[in-house]
Parts: C-alpha cells; sequence; structure tokens
C-alpha cells in the first residue's frame, strides 16, 4: 500500500492544478487526520472563512473502498458560521468516487470570477462555466450536471450547492448525490464563496491490492461484512431508521418540542419513525460501499389536480432532519415534516439548524421582541406554509432580520433581544435534551455537533452527576470516533470496528500498527484538531448556554446549573491540554 497520500490541489483564481504527495500516512492516518493536517499546511488560521485562498479539503481513509461502511468523505474547512476551522461528514458514492479517481484528498483553493464546476476523474480534470446554473434548486442542479457529464453513472458523485449556499447563509449544505450532506458549519457557504456551484467526482480507475495479501484481506473481509449483516447489531438503521429514536427521546423527556419549550409532547405518534415507515416509507438506499442502507426515503405526494392527480416527490428523512422540521417546529404530520425537508433539501440548507433558528424566531415573534414586518410572515409553531415562506426567506436573506438569522438563532438573538431562549449550544441544538453532559459536550465540542462525545448516551446510562465519569467517556469516545472518522467510516458501524478490528483491517492491506502506536496517533490527531480549532480563534469561555437548557426537564428532573457550570469549566481545561500537548513532527513531501 503507499506510504504517501496523493493529493490533488485546484486553484480556482489561476486556473491550475498540481498532484502533491505527502509521506505522513503515520502521522494522519486519513480522513479527519489527513483533512487537519491539509489543513494545517495549506489553511490561512488567522483569514477568514471568505479568503479566497482558504482551502476547502475533502479527505479520505486508508480503507475506503475496501472494506464496509468505509462511506463517509471528510470535509475540512473554516466554518462560515464559527469562523474556526470545522469539519463535515458526508456519504454518498463521493468517498468511493474519490477512491476510485485515485486520490486521498482533493483540496480547492482560490474562487472563480463566475460559478463553476468542477469535474475530477483519473485522468481528467476540468474547471466548466456553469453561470446559467447560478440561482438553481439543488434538484435542477443535480439534473443539468448529470445532462452534462453523463459518463460514469454509478461511478460518479455529484456535489453541489442551492441558493443558501450561493447567498452565503452561515449553515448552507453541499448536497451529496441528492439524499445526503455534508451539513451544519456551513459548507455550502463556504463553496459559495469560492463560485463553486458543483464538483463532479469520476470513480474511473480501480483499486490496487497487493497479491499477497488476497487471503488475508479476504478473511478479515468477510469476518466483518457478516458482523455487519448478521449480528444484527445493524438492523435498527435498516429497519425503522434513527427515526426509531423520535418515541424512545420523546418518553424520556429528551426530545425537544417548539423551540424546546417542551421535552415531551403527547403527540409523538404523529411523526414517529413507526409512522413514517408504516404509512409513507417507500425504499431504504444506502452509500456506496454500504450493505446496510439506512437512508430512508420517504413518498410525498402532492394532488395538483380536481381529480386524483398526484406529483410524488422521494423525500429522505432521519431523526435529527425530522426533530429540526417537525418537533421543533410543532409540526405533526408526516407529510408536512416531509414538505419542509424537501425545502431545506432543495434550497441547499441544514435542516437542523434552520429548523432551530426558525423556531427562536417563532417564539421572539409570540412575545413581541420582533415584530412582523421583519420576519415577513406570521411564524406560529405548527403552520406549514409560515415555515416554507421562512425558509425562503433565510436562504435568499430577504431582508436585515433573515440576513441575522441565516448566521444562526444566536446571532439574531444578540441583535434583536431573546438570547435566554435560543436553543444553540455553538450552532443550534442536536436533537437531544438529555442533560448537562450533553449540554456542555455539544457547546464546547470540536463539531458543536451530538457526534463529537455522543455525551447524550452517558446522560441516559448515567443518574449520579459525576464530572470525571462524565469527562473520562467524552475523551474515550472522542478517541474512538477520531479514530472511525480518521479511517472515513461511518459512525452507525461503531458495533463492527473495535479498535482490533480496524488494527486487523488495516494490517490486511499492509498498515501495520500496534494498538500503542495507533492510539498515540489518533491521541496526536485529536490534539491536532483541538490545536487549529483554537489557533483559528476558539475560546470555550465565550461560548454562551442560554439559560433555556437550564430551565429543561429531563428524566433526571431539573438541570442542576452548579454541575453544568463546573463540568463546564473542567472539560475546558481539558481541551486546552490537548491543544497545548500538540506534537508537530518533521515532514516530507
Ligand atoms: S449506515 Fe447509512 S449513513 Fe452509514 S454508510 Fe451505511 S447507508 Fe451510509
Amino acid at each position: 500500500m503507499p506510504s504517501s497520500f496523493k493529493v490533488i490541489v485546484v486553484d480556482l483564481s489561476r486556473n491550475l492544478s498540481s498532484l502533491e504527495y505527502f509521506d505522513t500516512r503515520d502521522q494522519w492516518l486519513g480522513g479527519s487526520g489527513l483533512a487537519a493536517g491539509l489543513f494545517r499546511h495549506f489553511g490561512l488560521l488567522r483569514e477568514g472563512p471568505f479568503h479566497p485562498d482558504q482551502p476547502l479539503i475533502f479527505a479520505i481513509g486508508p480503507l475506503t473502498g475496501y472494506f464496509p461502511l468505509m462511506s463517509k468523505t471528510v470535509l475540512g474547512f473554516m466554518s462560515p458560521y464559527t469562523s474556526q476551522y470545522a469539519e463535515s461528514h458526508a456519504g454518498g458514492r463521493s468517498a468511493l468516487a474519490l477512491k476510485f479517481a485515485g486520490y486521498d484528498a482533493l483540496v480547492i483553493k482560490g474562487r472563480a470570477e463566475k460559478p463553476v464546476c468542477l469535474g475530477l476523474g483519473s485522468q481528467e480534470i476540468h474547471i466548466q462555466d456553469a453561470h446559467f446554473l447560478q440561482g438553481m434548486d439543488i434538484y435542477k442542479t443535480g439534473k443539468q450536471l448529470r445532462n452534462l457529464n453523463p459518463r460514469n453513472p454509478g461511478h460518479r458523485s455529484i456535489l453541489r450547492i442551492g441558493p443558501a449556499g450561493e447567498n452565503l447563509v452561515g449553515y448552507a449544505c453541499i448536497n451529496v448525490d441528492t439524499y445526503r450532506h455534508f451539513g451544519r458549519l456551513g459548507g455550502g457557504a463556504a463553496m459559495g464563496g469560492k463560485n463553486l456551484k458543483g464538483i463532479i467526482l469520476s470513480g474511473d480507475s480501480h483499486l490496487d491490492l497487493d497479491p499477497d495479501m488476497t487471503k488475508q484481506y479476504n478473511r478479515v473481509y468477510n469476518e466483518i461484512y457478516s458482523t455487519v449483516l448478521q449480528s444484527g447489531a445493524m438492523r435498527k438503521y435498516h429497519d425503522l431508521g434513527t427515526a426509531e429514536n423520535l418515541i424512545p427521546l420523546n418518553e424520556l423527556k429528551a426530545l425537544p418540542w417548539r423551540n424546546m419549550q417542551s421535552t415531551h409532547d403527547p403527540d409523538v405518534q404523529a411523526v414517529s419513525g413507526e409512522k413514517f415507515a408504516q404509512d409513507y416509507l417507500l425504499r431504504q438506499v444506502a452509500c456506496a460501499g454500504c450493505p446496510v442502507g439506512c437512508i430512508h426515503i420517504g413518498l410525498l405526494r402532492e394532488r395538483f389536480g380536481q381529480e386524483h392527480e398526484f406529483l410524488y416527490r422521494q423525500v429522505s428523512y432521519d431523526y435529527e432532519p425530522i426533530f429540526g422540521m417537525g418537533t421543533m417546529l410543532g409540526i405533526k404530520s408526516v407529510p408536512e415534516v416531509l414538505t419542509l425537508l424537501e425545502d431545506v433539501d432543495r434550497l441547499g440548507l441544514d435542516a437542523i439548524s434552520a429548523g432551530g433558528a426558525l423556531a427562536w424566531a417563532t417564539e421572539a415573534l409570540d412575545k413581541w421582541i420582533i415584530t412582523r414586518e421583519q420576519t415577513l410572515v406570521r411564524l406560529e409553531f405548527g403552520d406549514l406554509q409560515a415555515y416554507r415562506a421562512g425558509l425562503e426567506h433565510i436562504a435568499r436573506k430577504s431582508n436585515a432580520f433573515y440576513q441575522a438569522l441565516a448566521q444562526g438563532a444566536l446571532i439574531a438573538a444578540e441583535k434583536y433581544g431573546g438570547e435566554d431562549f435560543a436553543c444553540v449550544l455553538g450552532q443550534e441544538m442536536a436533537g437531544y435534551a438529555t442533560g448537562e453532559n450533553y449540554f456542555v459536550s455539544q457547546a464546547l465540542g470540536f463539531r458543536h455537533s451530538h457526534l463529537d462525545t455522543g455525551a447524550y448516551g452517558y446522560d441516559q446510562q448515567e443518574n449520579s452527576r459525576n464530572i470525571q465519569g462524565a469527562i473520562d467517556y467524552m475523551q474515550e469516545q472522542e478517541s474512538y470516533r477520531v479514530l472511525m472518522s480518521s479511517m472515513s467510516g461511518c459512525l452507525f458501524g461503531r458495533k463492527a470496528y473495535p479498535w482490533e478490528n480496524i488494527l486487523r483491517a488495516l494490517s490486511s492491506l499492509g498498515y501495520n500498527y500496534d494498538q500503542k502506536s495507533l492510539q498515540e496517533t489518533v491521541e496526536n490527531i485529536k490534539c491536532l484538531r483541538w490545536a487549529l480549532k483554537f489557533e483559528t480563534g476558539f475560546q470555550p469561555e465565550e461560548v454562551k448556554i442560554p439559560s433555556r437548557f437550564l430551565e429543561t426537564e429531563t428524566w433526571k428532573g431539573r438541570l442542576d446549573p452548579d454541575y453544568l457550570r463546573q463540568l463546564r469549566s473542567e472539560y475546558q481545561e481539558v481541551l486546552k491540554k490537548m491543544a497545548a500537548s500538540y506534537r508537530e513532527e518533521p515532514r516530507e513531501e
């Protein structure tokens, strides 16, 4: 297996590309570690997210294409939401397309003068004029890009942005192959800032495998594959999918409703995973290289004629988007949730952040903190049409109010008032009102996401308030998640990939680590990511935890403000120490 990373670097300002090799596999591993290492090399740590030479880095891992569920691409970039180094992960076909094109990473620098699309394959690279796609939504853009690039269907991945990305909305997504996204921290705006409307990755080559390794590889592959399929470890993800979480979290008083004015609602059945599956599930699809197929596609019918005339659409759903466009907005009907999910997808918005922003605006309007003239529409919990209009206004930044809201609920609250009920923890909260551990973890976490440390799991398993226990749990989880993300693995595959299976998979491809050296490398990548976040402006003391979180009732009862304060204070010291202990090793190119 190659000892160096093969990285294609594209400069949109100068219409140039180059191949660079980095002999740093032992330090960066791949995926998350590779993106962070490349950002340290190419990133402008003291410049903002829209500096033309700020890089967008798409990185994959050493197991991509060889093992099941190694299907994610890691995007490393300067976030337009936080103006700090950030990561976002997406599946679809992007990871395998990049692998089969022969690269470990794609780095995009510069800014095109007019909207362009980038095409990349093993033998070709081209930058196409795309001015005629300007303002076009995600679906139409995808269709145009497929028509313009008809080669390699099935081995091709199409990434694109919609109006939200073009208009630099702080939480604009990059859509990947229609049903997957680089979401949350504004990857779509980072792409929009480069005038880059789309990327077509063509996986038009083949994978290498050392013939001497074939036997060992086949054995390890088969063992992991049967764990994925036969152990039942992944059944939940294929069956109801993550939407299965709605009822249990609601019972646990951990499901935010109506801007988290409540964490429980008796009508949860109306938008439960069971309801979606029984009445609206059309099919399940999978990312390339994954046998699980957790992507649930719902059928949305729209009547357009007097008689029985219907337009139908296929809309992907998951727990978090149902929370963002459903419970957080008080929407209690599956077709209505699907309608809003289709709107956010079409516009290229992140469903969780857009939901959190609109939920805050609804409560602010209700409390007379903002006016109907500012919101342009009467936002009310449960009102589908009002939220459809609100999403359009955010994506198009229709007035000064929506310009602020497009940067996030807390930015708008700082300007207009109502900070105490902005459900923001570094970014709009994920759908887990489980307790203090999770709130601190998301507020200070690397991606401000429930995926950083899985602390919502600790909240659910641990009733006592144990600061050291919580910090140990979060640290251990973060290490494992950095390992998986450096392999570009899907975090749903955690049960199939304990540390020893990852070591065996790496070894079967000729990458030889022992447990100790792998752990040390992962710890150093963890520190590198934190070093980048601090060096690009992260100040944990400045992160606000609005009082709405302290008013929350969970299964443990009212939150304990003293515990939350103390946990936060000790956890932020741990993060500072990690950032300070990053060891930079000499690099050979
Ligand atoms: S489990 Fe789901 S998200 Fe993960 S790789 Fe498979 S299809 Fe993609």
